[in-house]
Parts: C-alpha cells; sequence; structure tokens
C-alpha cells in the first residue's frame, strides 16, 4: 500500500480491517498488525500506532527501537512512563519522545512501560479496537 503521507495509518487500518474479514483473523487485544517500511510512514516520522489499538506502522530507517516503540503504544506503554537512565552515559527506554541523538538506547522500556504492558497481555484493559489516537502527534 501507499505510505509516506499524513493519514497513512488510517489507511493502513482499513487494511487491516478488509484483511482480518477476509481471512476470519479474530479482533481481540491479542492481534496486532505493524507493518513495517523501509521509507517514512507519514513526512518527518518513523513510526506511528494507535494507542491500545491494533494497528501501527514503524520504519527501519529511524533509530534502533522505533519498532520496539510503536509495539509498546499499541500494548499500553506511554511516553510519559518513559525514562532516561544514566550508568556512565545517558540512555532513553524505548518509549522516550522526543529523543535525543546524543543519547544512547538503553535497549528495554521502563519499569513503569513494562508494568503497562504486563497489565494489558494478562487483561486487555483498555483496548480499542477502532482506536484513531496516537500519541505520536
Ligand atoms: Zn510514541
Amino acid at each position: 500500500m501507499k505510505y509516506q503521507f499524513i493519514g497513512s495509518l488510517h489507511d493502513w487500518s482499513s487494511v487491516v480491517g478488509n484483511y482480518a474479514r477476509e481471512q476470519h483473523i479474530p479482533r481481540t487485544y491479542k492481534h496486532k498488525f505493524v507493518l513495517i517500511v523501509n521509507g517514512l510512514p507519514e513526512p518527518a516520522r518513523y513510526g506511528r500506532s494507535w494507542q491500545k489499538g491494533a494497528d501501527g506502522i514503524a520504519s527501519i530507517s529511524g533509530r534502533y527501537p522505533e519498532l520496539a516503540h510503536q509495539l509498546g503504544h499499541l500494548l499500553g506503554a506511554t511516553h510519559r512512563n518513559a525514562e532516561v537512565r544514566f550508568g556512565g552515559w545517558w540512555c532513553e527506554t524505548n518509549m522516550f519522545a522526543p529523543s535525543l541523538l546524543l543519547r544512547s538506547n538503553c535497549y528495554g522500556y521502563s519499569t513503569a512501560n513494562m508494568r503497562s504492558i504486563d497489565n494489558y497481555i494478562r487483561t486487555g484493559d483498555g483496548f480499542a479496537e477502532n482506536s484513531r489516537w496516537s500519541e505520536d502527534r
């Protein structure tokens, strides 16, 4: 499908909706559909997902944790709960945004985001199949 324009995530959600219907794939909080792309999903943006929704887009051309960041949104993680840590140098956890190139990756989620993801995976709390709200604006 075409992407690289504002609103491409809406189009991806339509594609996923039609595909899931055709293939009889249930739409539950355990079913996520992430389109992995080479370019930018939207101008100046490496990824976008519906918060606790089902669909997202992540680019492999962005920073290393972009896919983990978008999956995090789908599983209930937030920017607010991200952290900058220091262990000889500063690093950002997966959900930190906007990120500073000066800092490295922590290659993980903050404890608060791990708790949110764990709760979501166990309960599906807050799942919104038709969510059209993204924390990445
Ligand atoms: Zn984000």
